[in-house]
């Protein structure tokens, strides 16, 4: 509802002017889709998708921006003055953009559910290891009580987010995942990878705070699961509206 991104017809083409922030993979794409508003005034009824070639005049890229994890994959702004595009750069039916987003955001929600339980399996996998061969006081840190019960609490939920999981990718696959169960995995999956990765680097202690050992990437690049692709609050949002309405 926010998209101040546009694009006006001149003849037989589009002109587009705006800006988007935090694209992922913004700095090596050659071809990207881009949101605008095409009818000023409708809100979301008046929203397109343009494929816009990334290396067409009046398109720039800012320099890779500087985040706190996930550093292999990069994110950018992307800037659009004047960048003019033919009539077949228009993806799908004029002013349908927000029908046609509303319609792949809960495959690219069951995606991100998919990095978090696996990146969570991960996490533990490392930390099985190393607890069975720190020591301290005397034994190994496995050894302690809190320790196993601590681990039986991550096994348990991310057995319990798999299995979630593999009934939306079943449902996805059967074309019948609907927003607000894709909403409910999101949220779920991706609440628990960080308090997954947040526990097992506490059983690291100090090491684990230190980028020479694997589970603080975890724990950093777990931080933006709960906000990029419809923040935690927006899919408790999704999921209230489902049983409540608006
Ligand atoms: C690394 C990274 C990669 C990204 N990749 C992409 C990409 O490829 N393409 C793309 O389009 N975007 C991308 N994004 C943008 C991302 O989707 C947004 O940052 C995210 O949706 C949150 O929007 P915002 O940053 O404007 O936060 P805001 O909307 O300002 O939200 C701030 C806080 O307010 C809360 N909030 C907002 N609205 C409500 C509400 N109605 N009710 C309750 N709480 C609310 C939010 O949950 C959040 O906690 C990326 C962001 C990052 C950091």
């Amino acid at each position: 509802q926010s998209i101040r991104t546009h694009a006006t017809p001149d003849g037989d083409e589009w002109v587009l002017n705006g800006s988007k922030i935090f694209i992922t993979n913004g700095i090596h794409a050659d071809l990207v889709i881009v949101a605008a508003i095409t009818d000023p005034g409708k809100g979301a009824k008046g929203t397109s998708l343009f494929l816009v070639d990334a290396h067409a005049p009046g398109f720039e890229k800012s320099r890779k921006i500087d985040k706190i994890g996930q550093h292999t994959s990069d994110t950018a702004l992307l800037f659009f003055n004047d960048v003019r595009l033919p009539a077949e750069a228009l993806l799908g039916d004029e002013n349908s953009g927000f029908i046609i987003m509303m319609n792949e955001l809960p495959r690219e929600r069951l995606g991100i559910a998919a990095q978090a339980i696996a990146a969570s399996e991960g996490a533990l996998d490392i930390t099985l290891q190393y607890v069975q061969e720190r020591e301290a006081f005397g034994q190994k840190i496995g050894q302690f009580q809190n320790t196993r019960f601590k681990l039986a609490d991550v096994k348990t939920e991310i057995t319990l987010n798999r299995a979630f999981y593999e009934q939306c990718a079943r449902q996805y696959a059967e074309g019948r995942l609907t927003a607000d169960t894709a909403a409910m995995l999101k949220l779920a999956s991706c609440e628990m990878q960080c308090r997954v990765a947040d526990q097992c680097l506490q059983l690291f202690g100090g090491y684990g705070y230190t980028a020479e050992y694997p589970i603080s990437r975890f724990y950093v690049d777990a931080r933006i699961q709960t906000i990029y692709g419809g923040s935690s609050e927006i899919m408790r949002e999704l999921v209230a509206r489902s049983i409540l309405g608006r």
